[in-house]
C-alpha cells in the first residue's frame, strides 16, 4: 500500500525563520516504506510524535496523518511539525528528498485540492487572497467572496440564464410560427434585463481586489515652513521627507505607508502652499498638493499661528493642526489638535485619528481581479442588443457564452496553461 494522488511533493506551511515549531506540509502517492519509516498506519487519522534521524543529529517532531480523501488536497498528506529553524527545516527537506518526495511548486497544493474537487477555483483564490490581505478592512471585504455568498449569487445567475435557455431551445423547434416568437423574444428579453440588473448590482457592490485597495491616504498640507516635514517624520519616527528652514523645499509628494497595529496609512507630505512662488518645479509641486488633498481620506491641515485662516478648499474633511505647541499654546478657542513635531506633544493623538480613520470600514467588498473580470465579460455579453430573425440563435449562444465566462469564474477551465497561470500566484505551501 502506498498514499494515493500524484508524485508526492512537499513545502513549509509555516512562515521560514525562527519560531516554536515549523510546519511542513506533503501530499501525494507517499512511499509505503515512508510510512513504515515513520511507523505510521497509513489509514489511521491521528498524530504521532516522532524521532526523525537526520544523520548527524534528531528532531523531534509532531506528525500528524490525513488519508485520503479527508485531507486539503484530497490525497494521502502528512503534516510534520518541527522546531522552527530553518536549518532544521533544509536538513528535513533533504531528508524528504532522499525518500523521493520533491518540492512543491507555488500553489501546487490548492491546485490539487481543485483538480480533486476539494475546493473550486473560486474558494482556492479567496484563501490565497486573504493570506495576501494587508489589512483587516480587506479581509472584512473578502469575506462574501471567501465564504461563498458571492459564489451562491453567480450560481443564481447561471441558473437564470440556463432556464432562458431552455425557453430559447424549445423556440428554435418552433420557430415557423411567427406571432408566437415575437412574443416570446420580448419575454425572454425581460428575463434577460433581469439578470442585467442583478450583474450590474454585482459589479457596482463588489471591487477587483488590489494590493492597495481600501487603504486609506493621509494627506499633510498647509503653508511652507509651518513643519509638515517634521510632522511626517515624527509620525514615521525616521527621516523621510527633507526638513529645512528655506521655504519650499518639499516639492515633490513624499509617499510612504505606515503600519499602524496592522493597518496601513499612507502619508503625503505636499508642496507648501505659497500664493506667490516663481519657481516652475514648486509650482509642479503645488498643482501635486491640490490633487492629493482632493482625494485623501483624511486632510491634516497644519498651522503654526492660530490666526491663520485654513482656506475654504481644504474645509470640508480636514483636520486642522497646530504645530509648534513648544513655542506656544494656540488660544483656548482653538478646536484643532495641537502637536509639537519638535517634542513629540499630541503626535499620539494626531495617530490616534489615524488608526480610527485606518479601521472605519468602506463597506466596500472585494473580489479576485478575475473573477471581476469574468463577471464584467458576461455583461458585456448580455448587454449585445440581437435584433431580426436569428434572434433566439444569437441570443442562445450569447447566453452559453456568459455562463462560460461566469462558469470559469469557478474554474470550469479545460486550459492547463490558464490554471497554471492562476495557481502559480499562490504562494509556496499553499
Ligand atoms: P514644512 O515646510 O511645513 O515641511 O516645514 P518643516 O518641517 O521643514 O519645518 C520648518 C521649520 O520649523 C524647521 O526649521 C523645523 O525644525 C521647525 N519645526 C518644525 N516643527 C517644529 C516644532 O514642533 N517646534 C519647533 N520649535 N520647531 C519646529
Amino acid at each position: 500500500m502506498a498514499g494515493k494522488g500524484l508524485d508526492p511533493i512537499f513545502a513549509q506551511g509555516s512562515a521560514p525563520g525562527r519560531s516554536a515549531i515549523a510546519v511542513i506540509r506533503v501530499s501525494g502517492k507517499l512511499p509505503a516504506s515512508l510510512y513504515s519509516e515513520l511507523k505510521i498506519n497509513e489509514s489511521k487519522r491521528s498524530f504521532f510524535l516522532r524521532e526523525l534521524d537526520f544523520g548527524n543529529f534528531v528532531d523531534s517532531c509532531l506528525v500528524l496523518n490525513f488519508p485520503a480523501p479527508n485531507s486539503y488536497t484530497g490525497e494521502s498528506m502528512l503534516e510534520i511539525h518541527s522546531h522552527g529553524n530553518q536549518l532544521i527545516v533544509s536538513e528535513l527537506f533533504r531528508w524528504l528528498e532522499k525518500r523521493g518526495l520533491r518540492e512543491a511548486e507555488a500553489g501546487e497544493f490548492s491546485k490539487r485540492a481543485f483538480l480533486n474537487n476539494k475546493i473550486s477555483l473560486f474558494q482556492a483564490e479567496g484563501i490565497s487572497l486573504g493570506i495576501e490581505a494587508e489589512t483587516k478592512d480587506q479581509l472584512i471585504a473578502l469575506d462574501s467572496f471567501r465564504s461563498g455568498v458571492l459564489s451562491k449569487k453567480i450560481e443564481s445567475i447561471i441558473s437564470q440564464l440556463n432556464a432562458v435557455l431552455v425557453e430559447l431551445e424549445a423556440q428554435l423547434d418552433f420557430s415557423d410560427e411567427e406571432s408566437v416568437a415575437e412574443t416570446k423574444s420580448d419575454v425572454i428579453q425581460k428575463s434577460l434585463n433581469a439578470v442585467l440588473v442583478e450583474l450590474d448590482g454585482l459589479l457596482k457592490n463588489y471591487a477587483p481586489y488590489e494590493k492597495n485597495s481600501l487603504k486609506k491616504r493621509v494627506v499633510l498640507v498647509g503653508r511652507p515652513n509651518v513643519g509638515k516635514s517634521s510632522i511626517f517624520n515624527a509620525l514615521l519616527d525616521e527621516e523621510v521627507a527633507i526638513v529645512s528652514k528655506v521655504a519650499g523645499t518639499t516639492r515633490d509628494v513624499v509617499r510612504k505607508v505606515l503600519p499602524l497595529s496592522g493597518f496601513e496609512v499612507e502619508i503625503e507630505d505636499t508642496a507648501g502652499l505659497r500664493s506667490e512662488t516663481n519657481d516652475e518645479i514648486e509650482k509642479t509641486g503645488m498643482g501635486l498638493t491640490v490633487k492629493a488633498a482632493a482625494s485623501a481620506d483624511l486632510l491634516i491641515y497644519v498651522i503654526d499661528n492660530a490666526k491663520e485662516v485654513v482656506p475654504e478648499k481644504f474645509k470640508d474633511h480636514s483636520l486642522v493642526v497646530f504645530n509648534k505647541c513648544d513655542l506656544g499654546s494656540p488660544p483656548p478657542s482653538f478646536s484643532g489638535l495641537k502637536v509639537s513635531a519638535k517634542s513629540g506633544e499630541g503626535i499620539d493623538l494626531l495617530l490616534e485619528k489615524m488608526r480610527n480613520l485606518a479601521t472605519s470600514s468602506s463597506g466596500q467588498k472585494l473580489v479576485s481581479e478575475r473573477t471581476h473580470k469574468k463577471l464584467e465579460d458576461a455583461m458585456k455579453i448580455i448587454s449585445k442588443k440581437v435584433v431580426g430573425a436569428d434572434f433566439f440563435e444569437l441570443t442562445a449562444q450569447n447566453i452559453r457564452d456568459a455562463n462560460q465566462e461566469l462558469k470559469e469564474i469557478y474554474g470550469d477551465l479545460d486550459n492547463e496553461k490558464i490554471l497554471d497561470q492562476i495557481f502559480n500566484n499562490f504562494c509556496i505551501g499553499k
